[in-house]
């Protein structure tokens, strides 16, 4: 069964890009209620052996050598650590001198095991939705046990040893993130993460727009005071 798939290859600042999702379906450690890929039937923090993902690693290959790739985006249907092959991938692209993103929604980087793989990535994007934990719980619905405190502590602590660049993302959602005390917050987390990158974006996605979306010129406000921000 083949389940590796892939947006066009694209150029990002004259550099090839290849995205690619690593997982059959949706796996996740979070069950967002805004998720663009929908509910997590999946929701799981522990490694799985999917099988048959031989050809599909052989292609991959095959298509970064085929393409000219200058980096890979690994951007999966979810949390791309839940594949058990993601760190021999990770090494199988490396050897071919090629970059390597990771998008993660950054919980996992608190664990050893999670920040060993993706210390070997050129660039790990982590994110960040709301900052209360109630709202966490009730929009972000996570494993059991996990906490919006420790969420953050584990970004903030992969950081300080992590060497490649580390881009923070963080997700502008009405009522929970847009208000002047929220931003505030925002911009205390991002001194103690520094991130090499910030990318502030809002939900895209027609459905959610009603209800959680922001206006154009919030948005513009919200990104241009974060955009300020000196470390
Ligand atoms: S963390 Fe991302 S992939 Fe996971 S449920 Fe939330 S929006 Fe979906």
């Amino acid at each position: 069964m083949s389940f590796f798939t892939y947006k066009d290859v694209y150029f990002e600042d004259g550099v090839k890009v290849l995205e690619v999702n690593l997982l059959p379906e949706k796996y996740c450690n979070f069950d967002c209620i805004f998720c663009p890929i929908g509910r997590s039937q999946n929701k799981i923090d522990e490694k799985v052996s999917f099988e048959d993902q031989e050809q599909d690693i052989k292609e991959l290959l095959e298509r970064i050598d085929k393409n000219e790739i200058e980096l890979v985006f690994i951007n999966s249907k979810g949390e791309a650590f839940v594949n058990e092959k993601l760190s021999e991938i990770i090494d199988l692209i490396k050897s071919k001198n090629v970059k390597v993103r990771l998008l993660s929604n950054g919980y996992v980087l608190g664990k050893d095991e999670c920040r060993k793989i993706a210390n070997k990535c050129d660039e790990v994007i982590g994110e960040l939705k709301v900052l209360e934990e109630e709202d966490f719980q009730k929009v972000q619905r996570p494993i059991a046990g996990y906490t919006i405190e420790e969420y953050i502590s584990n970004m903030i602590e992969f950081n300080k040893q992590y060497k490649g660049k580390f881009i923070f993302e963080i997700t502008i959602i009405k009522g929970y993130n847009d208000d002047q005390e929220s931003i505030a917050k925002l911009k205390t987390i991002i001194k103690q993460l520094q991130p090499e990158e910030i990318q502030v974006v809002r939900l895209e996605e027609e459905h959610f727009q009603k209800k959680l979306g922001i206006s154009d010129e919030r948005f513009e406000q919200i990104k241009k005071g974060i955009d300020v921000i000196l470390y």
